[in-house]
């Protein structure tokens, strides 16, 4: 592998390998480490403790007693030194890919699942714009384009639609689920318990 490819693969998220999910002492959590930033922290030795068992293994090079050192990288490290409090208050920036990903592609208007037609995903205002409403998560719903259009510049009320949920929205820890498509197990877990219960459904 050329030092060229090597580069290009760590730059993603997680790289070959799952991210890890870093948190603080107190469990709030941080960020994605790529792998080689996971290793960096191991050989440190800034990690206070872990959650899950090894999800990976990195080998590295050849030591002075001529074994190979590897690294088993934790789905969840607790680092020394970094402070997950400051994301407390932490809005995610609204994005279309976001807020679709926070509806799981639903239309919230009919309910169809626009997973494999993602072409079709739209972002729609309930209030509309034209009538004051912001562009905030908490006015903002994923609608299939039949259902946008038969809205159009009409509150769902007027329009004759009802949402299926509530907009909201999402808190750090959702953020970082949401983020992360090669999320395991246990990392879920952990990012979930930091996720409000919510009323999904209006019904
Ligand atoms: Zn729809």
């Amino acid at each position: 592998m050329s030092t060229k490819n090597r580069t290009k693969r760590v730059m993603t998220l997680g790289g070959v390998f799952p991210p890890v999910l870093v948190v603080d002492l107190a469990g709030r959590p941080v960020h994605w480490a790529h792998w080689q930033e996971a290793v960096r922290h191991y050989v440190l030795e800034q990690i206070a403790w872990t959650v899950g068992d090894p999800a990976s293994v990195v080998r590295g090079g050849i030591q002075m007693n001529g074994e190979r050192s590897r690294v088993h990288l934790h789905p969840v490290i607790a680092l020394h030194g970094v402070n997950g409090g400051v994301f407390e208050d932490y809005t995610p920036a609204l994005s279309n890919p976001a807020l679709f990903a926070r509806d799981r592609y639903r239309c919230l208007y009919c309910g169809s699942d626009l997973s494999a037609r993602r072409a079709l995903a739209t972002r729609d205002h309930v209030i509309p714009i034209s009538r004051g409403g912001p562009d905030r998560w908490a006015n903002v719903a994923t609608a299939c384009r039949a259902c946008n259009s038969r809205k159009d510049d009409r509150t769902p009320e007027e329009a004759g639609l009802r949402l299926l949920a509530v907009p909201y929205a999402p808190n750090y820890a959702e953020h970082l689920i949401l983020e992360n498509r090669r999320i395991l197990a246990d990392q879920m877990v952990f990012l979930a318990k930091r996720v409000p219960r919510r009323r999904h459904t209006t019904n």
